[in-house]
């Protein structure tokens, strides 16, 4: 008997293990938002480095695109050169990084715009710009106090009296924030000055400093650019107040097995777990190696999105393709196999998730596996 490759392809989502919905009219939703707070004449930019944190750049750009978005952050050169093809010309696509030596040429025959972050790539960028004669735009980056990427006081100095800011088209100065996070630290401010210090070395140029968080500290951190990723995605720039974004991720597992266990069973890896009533266990068919961390167990817990008010926790260990869920609270409601339990989403907030696990929400979205199935949702296109 031969199986169709529409039949194997058509049972895809039946059969997976675990399912991610992104909804991408929610990921529009958020960028609307964040430009009604910044305001019409700034633009909001949007950084889709490390695959739109892991949520699929091939549908995350475009859809972006659509909500009024020209300008896209990657961190490295082929990032860049996996998107340019598919967004319009006019949508600037922004390498992070910066170009490592030997790749200028090819920045600049693809449509790639550097982020000049030392000396060297703004004199390796200044040399092509002249010897091409092409003045072609960049961004070059100050470092305002994060000691990690960007022009210090003195790169500077060296910059003009070199003449390089003459060669370039530098379209922003861009630097980037530390501690945005975190409204109470006196480091935004500091930044936020050093950042106005070291532009008035250069003559005067649009400017760019707030990512996610940096945006809502306050119009005078806004300048002409905001540069958001996280928030785009549903998570939450202000950890310390209410989320203001819509959720956009979507993670359930999928049901294999469940079992009633008597008193003194143990469940799982290690025997972590071990029931001290009559427990109902379910298996879902995901596991570290989706990216559902592995310290997780015992200390989290899912839904069925049916009923958001029953808390079922992740007990035992988390393995490699499974996870056990404490389902007693259901009691004896029929639980088809199959059946998806929300571990992250709009009953259980990433960054919920996130802080359980001493960690953030991008790193859980940049960890995410490729085993899901994964579900776009867009209303209108
Ligand atoms: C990743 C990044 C951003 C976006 O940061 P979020 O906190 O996700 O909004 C903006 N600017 C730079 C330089 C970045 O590296």
């Amino acid at each position: 008997m031969t199986v169709q490759q529409s039949e194997v392809e058509a049972g895809a989502k039946q059969r997976a293990g675990g399912w991610l919905r992104i909804d991408l009219d929610a990921l529009k939703q958020n960028y609307a938002l964040l430009q009604q707070k910044v305001g019409r004449e700034i633009a909001v930019g949007a950084a889709v480095k490390a695959d739109a944190y892991g949520l699929g750049v091939a549908r995350v750009a475009p859809a972006l695109y659509r909500a009024g978005c020209r300008r896209f952050f990657v961190a490295t050169v082929d990032e860049g050169l996996g998107l340019r093809p598919l967004l319009s010309a006019d949508a600037a696509i922004c390498v992070l990084n910066g170009p490592p030596r030997g790749s200028e040429a090819l920045l600049l025959a693809s449509g790639l715009t550097p982020v000049l972050n030392s000396l060297d790539q703004t004199r390796r960028w200044a040399a092509l710009c002249r010897e091409t004669g092409r003045k072609a735009a960049c961004l070059l980056q100050l470092d305002s106090g994060m000691s990690r990427f960007g022009l210090s006081e003195g790169d500077l100095d060296t910059l003009c009296a070199e003449d390089l800011p003459d060669a370039l088209d530098i379209a922003f100065v861009m630097s980037h924030l530390a501690c945005a996070d975190d409204a109470t630290s006196s480091r935004n401010e500091g930044q936020r000055r050093a950042f106005e210090t070291l532009r008035r070395k250069l003559p005067a140029l649009p400017a760019s400093l707030a990512a996610s968080s940096g945006i809502f500290l306050g119009e005078e951190f806004h300048f002409s650019l905001v540069r958001p990723g996280y928030a785009l995605y549903g998570g939450n720039p202000t950890p310390a107040l209410p989320n203001p974004m819509h959720p956009v991720v979507t993670m359930l597992g999928g049901l294999v097995q469940d079992r009633w266990i008597a008193p003194e069973t143990a469940v799982g890896y290690s025997a972590r777990f071990v029931a001290t009533q009559k427990t109902r266990i379910a298996t879902l068919s995901v596991g570290y190696a989706d990216g559902f961390h592995r310290r997780a167990g015992g200390l989290t817990s899912a839904v069925l999105p049916a009923r958001p008010e029953i808390s079922l926790p992740v007990v035992g260990r988390i393995s490699m393709d499974c996870m056990a869920l404490d389902v007693t609270a259901l009691g004896d409601m029929d639980l088809p196999p199959g059946t998806g339990f929300e571990l992250i989403g709009p009953h259980r907030p990433l960054d919920e998730l996130a802080s359980a696990l001493d960690t953030i929400g991008y790193e859980l979205l940049t960890s995410l596996g490729k085993r899901f199935h994964r579900e776009y949702i867009e209303s209108s296109q």
